[in-house]
């Protein structure tokens, strides 16, 4: 029996290799309380950190509380998100959530998945993320979280034979059957930092992948399929997890400009950096 036979065990040697390599995987959203971490996943979808920090990094000093975007002027908050795209449903969607939150939570963003679900725009993806981040013991005990699945996830979870279906909701649940649950928060981030640095849409370097050995998809993908392996292999001797160390990943040098407030931190490891 292969490890692809077994997903459970090939979910763990995935993960226990990705943690070694990407020790501080983590958000990289910039956001110092759980409504800044809110309004910054909104602007998230479809759109790159680094744009959605740039956009944040002026939003944030424009408008400061719930209060603030819940008073908004639709228009002006539109012009203000503009550069993340899709700005008329996200400036509606943080404008009515911040209203909501005000109206039906006392100014706070809740703590439930079933209660961050019920405001605008927020899907289980987004839902997992702001309750994982700013809430992480509510996180870890509540029975409706589960694994926040981005594009990342998305792919690579189909690519390394952890999941068969290519549905984000069905992926999800296939996840949750066959990673531990105290993993489920980190492995969103060690697939996307993956995702990000080498086993990317388009060009996945799986000559340069610590997990060449154990993925079904390895070098059968994108314009290098089936010949960078035996440059791999001369290179480095065919090991894996060494050619893995030399990838030249892309990670951001975001440095948030606000302070991180002490419920903010995280449990699950260093907070080198937060985002989504
Ligand atoms: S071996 Fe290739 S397809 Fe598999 S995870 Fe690595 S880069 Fe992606």
């Amino acid at each position: 029996m292969t490890m692809v036979d077994d997903p459970k065990a090939q979910a763990a040697e995935v993960i226990s290799r990705l943690k070694s390599e990407y020790p501080e995987a983590g958000i990289v959203l910039g956001f110092s309380n759980p409504w800044e971490l809110l309004v910054a996943v909104i602007l998230s979808a479809q759109c790159t950190d680094k744009k959605v920090n740039e956009v944040t990094t002026k939003l944030f000093k424009k408008y400061r509380t719930v209060e603030d975007y819940a008073g908004a002027d639709l228009a002006e908050l539109e012009v203000a998100v503009r550069p993340a795209g899709f700005y008329h449903n996200k400036a509606r969607h943080i404008l009515e959530s911040a209203q909501q939150i005000l109206a039906d939570f006392g100014g706070e963003v809740p703590a439930t998945m079933a209660e961050l679900l019920t405001l605008p725009g927020v899907a289980r993806k987004t839902a997992n993320i702001v309750l994982g981040n700013a809430y992480p013991e509510a996180f870890a005990s509540d029975p409706d979280a589960g694994i926040a699945v981005d594009t990342h996830v998305n792919r690579l979870s189909q690519r390394l034979g952890l999941v068969e279906s290519d549905d984000s909701n069905k992926i999800e649940t296939e996840l949750m059957q066959i990673v531990p649950r105290d993993d489920w928060f980190r492995l969103t981030y060690l697939l996307i930092e993956h995702g990000r640095a080498v086993c990317t849409g388009q060009r996945p370097r799986c000559g340069d992948c610590l997990l060449q050995d154990i993925c079904p998809s390895a070098f059968t993908l994108g314009p290098a399929a089936g010949r960078d392996k035996a440059g791999a292999d001369a290179k480095t001797g065919g090991t894996a997890k060494s050619a893995g160390r030399g990838h030249e990943a892309p990670r951001s040098t975001f440095k948030p400009q606000t302070q991180v407030k002490s419920w903010a931190r995280s449990p699950h490891g260093k907070r080198g950096r937060r985002g989504g």
